[in-house]
């Protein structure tokens, strides 16, 4: 059985780039029948962020992305903060240092730094000297007792032999030491792991079979390796994700734009519209370059789907490791069509109409036309024109709130009929719309309005902007007839009576 791991720092508000890491993970675990643990690293108490693992649980509950193992759900493998096992850290340091391959350095941080300086000058990449490397037993023990402080650090000495599998989706992988420190320490001082020995080990203990992570930690494999080796321990496959770019070819960062999971809440975007567009931003290409990869089939990079459909294609294989680029525009055209979707069923309509219903109550607080099954009605009739549910408001405010016919819009569309035709138009429409026994229905309302413009004799065109100019004050919208069924008769006589030329 697979089981694969989500493990984020908690140093700050979840982001795309980390909600793609968690999305392909899950789509890994699900697709195989697997398991999905979420660990949270806290280990380095300086960086850590209150608030930052609800943070990280909120935004993976809204994506609708549930893990079986984590915080609040217990679980064989728990606990699932690194804080809380710090004994399992200390246990396989003391294997390690036991074995000789690791040790105790007692350096200051000056001395080091000193070290690193001479190192330098010297034209070494080294970045210690390992002096304390040889110090005898005895001598370690007795600065143990006094109460030195000292760090554990790896021996990278004769280090065991071992291969580098390659990886998942960067290929096969050289084998780069130069870029790791020298006997990188693996135990600080206040007794807390670095990241390297704390995630070694528990994905190891956790029995995590596939490590999906960050591009950034594919420099750390090497040693990753090197801490399986010479703990005698089988290390896990792995798959290393490429970088989100922004479309100008620029890091994700704060800086630019949004980069966190809440903005794309906050925003009014679809979950399923997110995590489609995140999945698909390195999905569709083969990998390596060492061509040994047979092409895998994958979605085009427009594919409409949901979380289930998502799930079903996956394939880690057939991602990519060129950084991608994610385009705005294809979040728009995805949250355009899952929208569409969702509405296709009465279910989905509801839920629809459930989240609208307040952003509708905070943009129009009098109107009385914001019950459900009247935005339910809206919805259908913005649908295919709407890419955002929070475009609504100002997609079409004449649903809940009288058009305001003074507004530069209302007043240029006089451009687009004369005054003799208004004239004309408006009272013959009224006094259709008020005849007796006229049933409001689309297709009696749509039979008035062709029929009005054969028997006054005006443009089409004109004859409908007139109306629409009435009822909604804006260019564009849904047809004339389905605007009049959703307004009622009521209020459709009621904008025709206003004069406005
Ligand atoms: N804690 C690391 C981070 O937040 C995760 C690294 C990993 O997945 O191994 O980036």
């Amino acid at each position: 059985m697979v089981r694969l791991r989500f493990a984020p720092s908690p140093t700050g508000s979840l982001h795309l780039g980390g909600l793609r890491t968690a999305l392909y993970n899950y789509l890994f675990a699900r697709k195989n029948g697997g398991e999905w643990i979420l660990r949270i690293e806290d280990t380095d108490s300086a960086r850590a962020v209150p608030g930052a693992v609800d943070n990280i649980r909120s935004a993976l509950a809204w994506a609708g992305l549930e893990y079986d193992f984590g915080p609040g759900k217990h679980g064989p493998h728990g606990p699932y903060f690194q804080s809380e096992r710090l004994d399992l850290y200390h246990m396989y340091s003391d294997k390690l240092l036991e074995s000789g391959r690791a040790y105790r350095c007692f350096c200051s941080a000056d001395k080091l730094q000193e070290t690193r300086e001479r190192l330098a000058r010297l034209g070494s990449n080294a970045t210690y000297d390992k002096t304390c490397l040889n110090l005898t037993e005895e001598e370690v023990a007795r600065r143990v007792r006094a109460g030195e402080k000292s760090v554990v650090r790896l021996n990278d000495s004769n280090l065991p032999r071992r291969t580098t599998p390659p990886d998942l989706v960067f290929g096969s992988l050289k084998d780069a030491h130069a870029s790791l420190p020298t006997d990188p320490v693996l135990l600080k001082s206040d007794m807390f792991p670095t990241y390297h020995l704390a995630s070694v080990v528990d994905d190891h203990e956790m029995g995590i079979t596939h490590v999906c992570r960050g591009e950034e930690w594919l420099l750390s494999l090497p040693l990753h390796l090197d801490l399986y080796a010479s703990l005698g321990l089988q290390p896990p496959q792995f798959a290393h994700l490429p970088l989100l770019l922004n479309p100008d070819g620029t890091k994700m960062s704060k800086r630019k734009g949004d980069v966190q999971v809440f903005d794309y809440k906050r925003r009014g975007w679809d979950p399923q519209a997110v995590l489609n567009w995140l999945a698909l931003a390195g999905w569709g290409h083969t990998h390596a370059e060492s061509g040994d990869v047979v092409a895998k089939q994958a979605p085009d990079s427009t594919a409409v789907m949901t979380l289930a459909e998502l799930v079903r294609e996956f394939d880690l294989e057939a991602l990519t490791h060129r950084r991608t680029v994610l385009d705005p525009m294809k979040l728009e055209y995805l949250n355009k069509h899952h929208l569409m979707r969702t509405m296709s069923s009465d279910d989905g309509l509801t839920e629809l109409a459930e989240r609208v219903h307040d952003i509708v109550k905070a943009a129009f607080p009098l109107s009385p036309h914001t019950t459900v099954p009247e935005i339910k009605r809206v919805i259908q009739a913005l649908q295919g024109r709407m890419t955002n549910l929070q475009d609504i408001p100002t997609l079409a405010p004449y649903f809940f709130v009288d058009p305001d016919l003074t507004s530069p819009e209302a007043q240029s569309m006089s451009k687009l009929f004369t005054a003799k035709d208004y004239a004309k138009i408006v009272p013959a429409i009224i006094a259709r719309l008020e005849a007796p026994g006229l049933q409001w229905e689309l297709a009696s309302l749509t039979a008035i309005l062709h029929d009005q413009v054969k028997k006054l004799g005006v443009k089409q065109k004109a004859l409908m902007n007139v109306v629409r100019r009435q009822l909604t004050g804006m260019k564009t919208g849904p047809g004339i007839a389905e605007i009049m069924l959703l307004l009622g008769k009521d209020r459709t006589l009621e904008r025709m009576r206003v004069q406005s030329s």
